[in-house]
């Protein structure tokens, strides 16, 4: 397999938040917006696709989407806005994305994000770069080539595989013996090496080596909020869905809702 990926080596990071400063002038993804009370913002957004988590004894963890190998996200979105490329990176389309969030609920790392800020909301996360690179606009993600410290690298995911094995090799005392990504939920192109667990990176326990799609629909069954919310989701869906129609209307100067809606010929 030749896809395009990352590795992340926690033992290396600073906690400079370098990476997350590109990600944002890249991608221009705007100011991040506090959550209510929140004081720190450590966690993702629509407008911090990657992002730095603090854990004890000056850990430092990025956050990012993992793009999976065979993604949960894109095999629940009934649209195919979300999609898998041969090159690695998981993209999404908003021009067909119709706001269900069915991504979000599918994804085992919790890693898309919504834009509620705006009045047509849309979701967002890390696309690798993708659309630079694939331009030759950049050579590597904007994150990858600002690291100082080389903690987070780009490169083919069987050569990263290499590397990060050596390492562990070297360094049998200083790294728990799992490359984070080779095999979860069927692996993953953004990998992390580690001397402390990430567990914590992947939010929902019933995560094994085994791809998500084909289990995803039966998995989204057993979680309750799902299982009550399907209206109200199916709702909320149609509501953004007509907002997103009347105000594409509004603009182009035509009447809403359609006349022919309205029984008129
Ligand atoms: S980590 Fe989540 S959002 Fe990213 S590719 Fe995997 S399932 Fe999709
Ligand atoms: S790969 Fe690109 S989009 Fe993803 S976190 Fe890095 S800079 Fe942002
Ligand atoms: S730029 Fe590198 S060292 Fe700095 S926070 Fe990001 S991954 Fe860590």
């Amino acid at each position: 397999m030749n896809q395009m990926s990352i590795l992340t080596d926690v033992t290396l990071c600073i906690g400079c938040e370098e990476c997350v400063k590109a990600c944002k002038n890249t991608n221009g993804t705007g100011e991040d917006q506090p959550w209510r009370w929140q004081r720190k913002i450590d966690d993702l957004s629509a407008s911090r696709w990657t992002t730095i988590v603090s854990r004890p004894e000056k850990h430092y963890v990025r956050k990012q989407c993992r793009h999976c190998l065979e993604p949960a996200c894109a095999s629940v979105c009934p649209v195919g806005a979300m999609h898998k490329t041969p090159e690695g990176p998981v993209v999404y389309n908003p021009k067909i994305c119709m706001g269900c969030r069915y991504c979000m609920m599918a994804c085992p790392y919790g890693i898309p994000r919504y834009t509620w800020s705006e009045a047509v909301p849309y979701v967002r996360k890390c696309i690798m770069c993708y659309d630079k690179i694939k331009s030759g606009e950049l050579q590597q993600p904007a994150c990858t080539a600002a690291c100082p410290q080389k903690a987070t690298i780009y490169g083919n995911r069987e050569e990263l595989l290499q590397i990060a094995h050596k390492r562990i090799e070297e360094k049998p005392d200083l790294y728990i013996p799992k490359v984070y990504g080779e095999h979860d939920v069927g692996g993953t192109s953004v990998l992390y090496l580690s001397d402390v667990s990430l567990d914590f990176l992947g939010l929902k326990k019933e995560m094994d080596d085994k791809p998500l799609p084909p289990r995803t629909w039966a998995f989204l069954k057993e979680v309750p909020y799902v299982f009550v919310g399907v209206g109200a989701l199916m709702y909320g869906t149609y509501w953004v869905v007509e907002r997103r129609m009347r105000l594409e209307a509004e603009r182009r100067g035509e009447p809403w809702p359609p006349s022919h809606e309205k029984g008129e010929r």
